[in-house]
């Protein structure tokens, strides 16, 4: 189940989130400080991560810069949560790399859309929804793939591969950069193991993998004009 991390305050703002991320099928972490939120910073990393604006401590805008020039969280998009609906604090959250912004209150149904907006665009594959391509369907919550309606069957990592590529298509990507998206940054294993992994989806994938297509010296690519 995808992560978000609530940076929050407010217990009752907090709770309100956390319950309707859960209703939504995420698992809320929450935090009430940028100290307590680092504590829960850990790997499964979150998906994403709803900041406060205003928190004891740290203001919400010098954590975002803080999330962002760290290595390990600066892919984590952000929506910013403010009290104040003013032009100038949206552009200033935006300036230290905020992916959002929303100003309080907002209904949960305008909540998960600016979440699923966000996600769409920076973090496809923490959205699960089923991805199509030439017959070739993944879901992502029964974690089923199946070729013209007949089930296949992958291990996990060819299963997160695959949903890594019909996500980013049309795009090549080195072994090494597969590697980080797929495998994580904190795991160290061989460039070749990429090419394993790769054989053994395409010959699961029978027909339809011609789509994973070698991109001689640069990497791998999947597409779905063959
Ligand atoms: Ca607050």
């Amino acid at each position: 189940m995808n992560k978000i991390l609530i940076i929050e305050d407010e217990a009752p703002i907090r709770e309100m989130l956390a319950f309707v991320l859960e209703q939504n099928g995420y698992e809320a972490i929450e935090a009430k400080s940028f100290d307590e939120a680092q504590s829960l910073l850990l790997e499964p990393y979150p998906v994403l991560i709803l900041l406060d604006w205003m928190l004891p401590g740290a203001s919400g805008i010098q954590i975002a810069k803080q999330l962002k020039q760290n290595d390990l969280t600066k892919n984590i998009p952000i929506i910013m949560l403010t009290a104040r609906g003013e032009e100038e604090d949206k552009i200033k959250g935006l300036e230290v790399g905020a992916d959002d912004y929303m100003t309080k209150p907002f209904s949960p149904k305008e909540l998960m859309a600016r979440i699923k907006a966000v996600l769409r665009r920076v973090a496809p594959t923490a959205i699960e929804e089923p991805v199509e391509a030439n017959g070739l369907v993944l879901d992502p919550v029964s974690h089923r793939v199946t070729v013209h309606n007949e089930k296949i069957d992958l291990g996990p990592t060819e299963f997160k591969l695959l949903h890594f590529f019909m996500t980013h298509p049309d795009r090549v990507y080195s072994r090494e950069q597969l590697l980080d998206h797929v495998w994580g940054t904190n795991v160290y294993v061989e460039d070749r193991t990429v090419d394993v992994q790769i054989r053994r989806l395409r010959k699961a994938m029978g027909d339809v993998n011609n789509m994973i297509q070698t991109v001689r010296g640069s990497g791998y690519r999947f597409s779905k004009a063959v």
